[in-house]
């Protein structure tokens, strides 16, 4: 039987700051069966893709990203902050409430032509994924879908990812 998973995500409010409800997926991940579940779907959505690679964000799109990538039998390229890669990266921008934020790749992360799954834990506002495709488009990547556990409705992050086959596991 199916579980459901929104019972494996904690909902912390006022945190990290008045006003935001922190949708916690550490108990998702705590649970074997849970995490299974969820990874498996991801799994599933990807295989008639034909993916060649998976990438995502720092630092929670690394937890849904790496196991579906392990179990495709294919690999995982990070989108790091600042200051994390060591070789030669690329760079794209993208708004946060207050200021701007980068994230990176290596430059050789992505072949051209390569396919790619795109996965992060939450969809809020769309800004985070919207600077990983274009980090996946600017090495030549192409992005054949985007993944997430859940979505953050009231955000519409979904409106920024339009021209992009999306999979989002819960909506909040
Ligand atoms: P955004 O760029 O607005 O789509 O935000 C996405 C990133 O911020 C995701 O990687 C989430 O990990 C994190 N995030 C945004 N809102 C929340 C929230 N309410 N609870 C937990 N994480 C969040």
């Amino acid at each position: 039987m199916a579980l459901d998973l929104t019972k494996y995500i904690a909902t912390v409010p006022d945190y990290p700051e008045k006003g935001i409800m922190f949708r916690d997926i550490s108990p998702l991940m705590g649970d074997g069966a849970a995490y299974h579940q969820a990874t498996d779907t991801i799994v599933n959505y990807a295989r008639d893709k034909q993916v060649d690679m998976v990438v995502g964000p720092e630092s929670r799109g690394f937890i849904v990203g790496c196991p579906v990538a392990y179990e495709l039998g294919i690999g995982f390229a990070p989108a790091r902050k600042k200051g994390k890669l060591p070789r030669k990266t690329i760079k794209a921008d993208y708004a946060l409430e207050y200021g701007t934020a980068s994230l990176y790749m290596h430059e050789d992360a992505i072949k051209p032509g390569q396919r790619v799954l795109v996965t992060d834990d939450i969809l809020a506002t769309g800004g985070t994924i919207e600077a990983t495709i274009k980090l996946v488009e600017q090495l030549g990547g192409v992005v054949v879908g985007c993944a997430f556990l859940l979505q953050l409705k009231d955000l519409h992050g979904l409106d920024k990812l339009k021209d992009y086959d999306t999979l989002v596991l819960m909506d909040y």
